[in-house]
């Protein structure tokens, strides 16, 4: 085991050229596989369960395109109404009938969101919801979580700042001190801190963001008390909850995480799975304060490709696939039985699964985090050294210890069986490297 090394040699030279002419030879960062050493692969394709590279390996793919791929790689539905609308044209820059049925779908499945706008990726749905939130509170502050990531606009790139402060600090370079000074960050899972946050600032605070089920920095499933908590202290001083739910949304059965938590936020997020593959974005709530968008409100939001036509009949087809919640509960099965395959085994290790859904996060510490700073940096490491022998074994795995992993519709119990065993095997053999 382990000893067949994959031919790379063409993603090598390719990784060669992109990198003189865009940085670093990716257009996302973790794409460039820094964490885990070694050559990114090109893909060719994509089929179902499996993802084709360059050279021409195949692999069993747990990354779904991070996410939205819960059908698989070109699921044939997806494709067949991908390339009618293609035929009929790409995009009019007008209005069309299939985002106001894609809208409809989204307000009749999810009990919050009474009216709905797309964008065309998470990032532009966070940055449009923040606006839209303190368009219509006149409050400026913002509270997000750490831990949880939204996209990369300026006012969520923001760390925890030192010591007791309570207001964030950039998390990157070129972003404003002035910008994030209005953004205050708190670790999850901590009721006090939640408390006293919101006891003297609450009454300043336009909106609280969280993530469904924060899968973005591992998977840090949160505590019904606490989300309700959350949800109890935005109403009590006026401030919006949102919700962003673009990874767990219509992943975590048809009603998210809200559902999940039995909340009801003010504001939601979606994207991902929304677009089945395609760029999509979408944010929606309230329709009293949805209602302060342009052109009803003064709140200006706007977008050249928002509702593309080919991105909503992607999402259209992969929602009605998804409406009755079978897929959503035999993924939840699979990777229920997939994660025991695996922990029943290593019983006696320091490894772990997290899961919830159809998502999992293969940790190396005994106790499962549920809020930032718990997670192991060793473990981190732990599973950044694997990784390369996993993908030579056939399973392509997210490039870095703080992504999760997404089981898809197209694998089988039979592909999931043989990947648990690669992974113990894999594990046990390596373990004692580490200690
Ligand atoms: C992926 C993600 C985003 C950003 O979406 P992009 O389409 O990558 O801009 C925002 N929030 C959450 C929770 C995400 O998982």
């Amino acid at each position: 085991m382990g000893g067949i090394m994959l031919k790379k040699d063409k993603s090598k030279k390719l990784m060669d050229l992109a990198g003189r002419v865009t940085p670093g030879g990716v257009n996302s960062p973790v794409r460039a596989f820094k964490s885990v050493g070694g050559t990114p692969i090109f893909i060719d394709r994509g089929e179902g369960a499996y993802l084709y590279d360059v050279d021409g390996n195949k692999y069993l793919d747990f990354c779904s395109s991070w996410g939205p791929l819960i059908l698989g790689h070109a699921d044939p539905d997806v494709v067949a109404a991908v390339k009618t609308q293609v035929e009929r044209g790409m995009t009019f820059g007008a209005t069309t009938e299939l985002e106001y049925q894609l809208a409809d779908f989204i307000v009749s499945q999810i009990d919050a969101v009474e009216s709905i706008r797309f964008v065309s990726s998470g990032t532009e749905a966070v940055m449009s919801v923040i606006r839209t939130a303190r368009g219509f509170t006149g409050r400026d502050l913002i509270l997000k979580f750490e831990g949880c990531y939204h996209g990369h606009s300026d006012h969520l790139l923001v760390q925890a700042g030192s010591g007791l402060a309570t207001f964030g600090q950039p998390s990157s370079a070129g972003v404003p001190e002035a910008i994030t000074s209005q953004t205050a960050v708190l670790p999850l899972d901590d009721e006090e801190a939640l408390q006293e946050f919101f006891d003297h600032h609450g009454d300043k605070l336009a909106a609280a963001i969280i993530e469904g089920i924060p899968a973005n920095n591992g998977l840090l499933i949160q505590r019904h008390d606490y989300m309700r908590l959350l949800r109890a202290l935005t109403e009590k001083h006026g401030a919006l909850l949102i919700l962003d739910e673009v990874i767990t949304g219509f992943r975590v059965g048809m009603g998210g995480a809200a559902a999940y938590y039995g909340i009801h936020p003010d504001l939601l997020t979606y994207g991902k799975i929304i677009g089945g593959g395609m760029p999509v974005g979408a944010f929606g709530g309230r329709s009293d304060v949805m209602n302060v968008l342009s052109p009803l409100g003064p709140v200006y939001q706007a977008g050249t490709l928002s509702g593309n036509p080919v991105a909503m009949v992607a999402g259209l087809t992969t929602l009605a696939k998804l409406a009755n919640g079978r897929i959503q509960a035999e993924l939840e099965e699979k990777n229920r039985r997939f994660v025991s395959r695996i922990t029943s085994r290593l019983t006696n290790s320091t490894f772990n699964i997290a899961g919830i859904a159809s998502i999992f996060w293969l940790v190396f510490q005994r106790d499962l985090p549920r809020d930032a700073k718990s997670i192991d940096r060793d473990g981190i490491a732990h599973y950044n050294r694997m990784h390369d022998k996993i993908l030579e074994q056939g399973l392509y795995l997210p490039p870095s210890g703080y992504e999760v992993c997404f089981i898809s519709a197209a694998q089988t119990d039979d592909m999931l069986d043989d990947a648990a065993d690669i992974l113990v095997a894999t594990i046990k053999q390596e373990a004692h490297q580490w200690v």
